[in-house]
């Protein structure tokens, strides 16, 4: 049981230099949807909030969705791009036919390479 919903806890979305986050909760929603799309298996959040320190260090976008707790990075071979946009996701960062970035974005939905 997690602190958010039934599988995740906020500490998993904690910045990697340790800044806490604080998931926007649609997000947790629909990577428990997520979850659920891909068979009830466990979903690793690669990376969930970054910190604009952090986000300049690892070289992110200037307006990333991390930065808003509004994305997660997956591990590649977890979830198809399908099966991501069938969670509703509108930011969705592909690798392939898989979904490496997923996020809860406002406005309009957008599909890019992300590898
Ligand atoms: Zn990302």
């Amino acid at each position: 049981m997690g602190d958010l919903s039934p599988h995740f806890s906020r500490h998993e979305f904690d910045c990697h230099d340790g800044s806490r986050a604080a998931p926007d909760a649609e997000l947790v929603r629909k990577l428990e949807l997520l979850r659920h799309l891909v068979g009830d298996k466990p979903i690793r959040i690669v990376s969930g909030y970054r910190s604009p320190a952090w986000n300049r260090h690892v070289h992110g976008a200037p307006r990333s969705q991390h930065l808003y707790n509004r994305a997660a990075d997956l591990d590649r071979g977890v979830a198809t791009v399908d099966q991501a946009r069938a969670a509703g996701f509108r930011g969705i960062g592909f690798s392939g036919s898989w979904a490496v970035h997923v996020d809860v974005r406002p406005g309009r939905a957008v599909v890019f390479r992300d590898d």
